[in-house]
């Protein structure tokens, strides 16, 4: 991963179910001069709240999860246009569309693609990515 990463912007794929969206404003606000020097997508309402939130970052909204979101990533991660999924995951409620979640992780462990789904994760895989490039 290492070459690959050199002399480009960081390709991140942003996502949070509704109970975690706040904690995903704050980690993208914690992160900021990363963000903006980052290619940012994001599933719909997130991408959404994030664009409310943090105007100065520039992200790709795709569909809204539960209507196709998650697997638009899925298919970005098949194709080699992501090198990390940041996802926070409400662990404490069912989701209408818990298997695309579960297609999504099972994606991202075939590709080896580093898949955060909580604050600290996600700062640690944001660290090992920077130092990969530097
Ligand atoms: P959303 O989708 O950003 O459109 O809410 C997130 C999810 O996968 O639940």
């Amino acid at each position: 991963m290492s070459t690959s990463l050199s002399g480009r912007y960081l390709r991140l794929a942003l996502v949070a179910h509704d109970a975690k969206k706040d904690a995903l404003v704050v980690w993208a606000r914690d992160h900021l001069a990363q963000m903006q020097n980052a290619v940012l997508f994001a599933t719909g309402t997130t991408g959404a709240r994030i664009k409310e939130a943090l105007p100065q970052l520039d992200v790709t909204c795709l569909k809204s999860g539960p209507l196709g979101g998650d697997q638009q990533i899925g298919a970005m991660i098949c194709e080699g246009r992501l090198d990390a999924i940041i996802f926070f995951i409400d662990p404490l409620s069912p989701m209408p569309h818990d298997v695309d979640v579960k297609a999504l992780s099972r994606l991202a462990i075939v590709y080896d693609l580093p898949f955060a789904n909580s604050p600290t994760t996600a700062d640690f895989v944001l660290s090992g990515l920077a130092a990969e490039r530097a």
